[in-house]
């Protein structure tokens, strides 16, 4: 068989499985009404959880940024491409989280996917490390464990009993504990501040993605960190920049040692071109708004809404998980009918994909329903009252 009938063999059976991605192509900015290939739509699924990113403050700023400092960084951080609105950010964002974390410093990167394999590779690069990995964890962090030299050890969802046990049981030089504190598929958090304890009793440190909960948790949008009043220096937290910042990259901020161990060590940060510059200089723009009295009123906006589809939706054929962020999941479970339910949607101008495995396990594809502060109370209801239709109707309507 030549190459090309191999590859196409493998498309078919990810095929037969309905497991065929399909990217749609979006026109305009990434607010809640959209252009999708030529036809206006409703989306519930960005993660601009915010509406910032098209903030006209933030877009001005991408402008000022792309003046002062040109398109493009021309080379990695550690060549010539750390430019000063990267340094700028860095600092911003070490001040922003410094109320929880000891001696702080940030490192920027172009995503939260590099983010995690650099922090992971830096920290758990030794064949004596070990690192314990929450089951529901996000793809980066899970590919970020294999690419570490450390061994990996996964623990049941939110299990801080199985994860003491293993804690426990482990010589390791090095202890690692990495999860998710938003799950991006479930909407729910983890158990941070008893995984903390655990963390600094054992002397493990405790890894912190808060890519869904960086600007919408916390009073001053300061995430997990805030939301739960965390502070320890075995505190390494990851945030991304694409989602409530709207724009797009991502940090790490930790005790500055553990920063300096990344510049010096972390590959995913070194071998990579820096991203442009303009992108920090908007991003201090959106961390300005995060941390103001703008972001405080579009987080309780956004509570609003969140409130306001719980109380809606009268689901009973399809699960909903307890979730009270702005991710909220409704489960279908087969690939072929959450497909059906997204398309129906779609059909009626409402945009929800249906998620499926590897995403999340099998049997439980489902809608990740995402909600943004530019929503408003009636799309809300608008998509509330067509879920709740949808299922009424679906026996009769298959
Ligand atoms: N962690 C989590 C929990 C995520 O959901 C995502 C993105 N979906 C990432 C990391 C990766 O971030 P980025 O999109 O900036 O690469």
């Amino acid at each position: 068989m030549d190459l090309i009938s191999k590859l196409n063999l493998k498309l078919k059976a990810i095929d037969e499985q309905s497991l065929t991605r399909r990217r749609r192509v979006v026109d305009t900015p990434s607010a809640p009404r959209l252009v999708v290939d030529g036809r206006p739509m409703l989306a519930f699924c960005s993660n601009d959880y915010l509406g910032l990113a098209a903030h006209p403050r933030v877009i001005e700023a991408l402008r000022e940024g792309a003046s002062l400092y040109g398109a493009g960084s021309g080379a990695s951080h550690l060549i010539s491409g750390h430019g000063r609105a990267h340094d700028l950010l860095e600092e911003r964002l070490a001040e922003f989280v410094s109320p929880y974390l000891e001696s702080p410093r940030a490192l920027s990167f172009c995503t939260g996917y590099m983010a995690n394999l650099a922090m992971l590779t830096a920290l758990g690069d030794d064949p004596d490390a070990e690192i314990f990995s929450e089951s529901l964890n996000h793809a980066s962090l899970i590919d970020g464990a294999r690419l570490a030299r450390a061994s990996v050890k996964v623990y049941p969802h939110a299990d801080v009993e199985a994860l003491a046990a293993l804690l426990e049981a482990s010589n390791a030089s090095t202890k690692l504990v990495v999860t998710d504190s938003v799950f991006s598929m479930d909407g729910d958090l983890a158990p941070l501040p008893e995984m903390l304890a655990l963390c600094e009793r054992h002397g493990a440190w405790l890894v912190i993605d808060d890519a869904h909960g960086f600007g919408t948790l916390g009073a001053q949008g300061r995430g997990a960190l805030e939301h739960f009043g965390l502070r320890s220096p075995n505190l390494v937290y990851m945030g991304t920049l694409g989602k409530s910042a709207g724009v797009g990259g991502a940090f790490v901020a930790a005790h500055e040692s553990v920063i300096e161990l990344m510049i010096q060590r972390a590959r995913p940060y070194i071998f990579t071109t820096a991203a442009p510059p303009a992108l920090a200089h908007a991003l201090l723009a959106s961390i300005d708004i995060i941390g103001g009295e703008e972001g405080a009123q579009r987080r309780a906006h956004l509570q609003s809404l969140i409130a306001q589809l719980d109380s809606e939706l009268e689901l009973a054929r399809w699960q909903r998980p307890a979730s009270t962020t702005a991710i909220q999941p409704v489960i279908i479970g087969s690939n072929a009918e959450a497909m059906c339910v997204g398309a129906r949607l779609y059909e009626q101008g409402l945009w929800v994909p249906a998620i499926r495995p590897p995403t999340v396990p099998l049997d439980t594809a489902r809608l990740r329903i995402t909600l943004s502060a530019a929503h408003t109370h009636d799309e809300v209801a608008q998509l509330a009252a067509a879920l709740n239709e949808l299922e009424r109707t679906w026996d009769e309507s298959q």
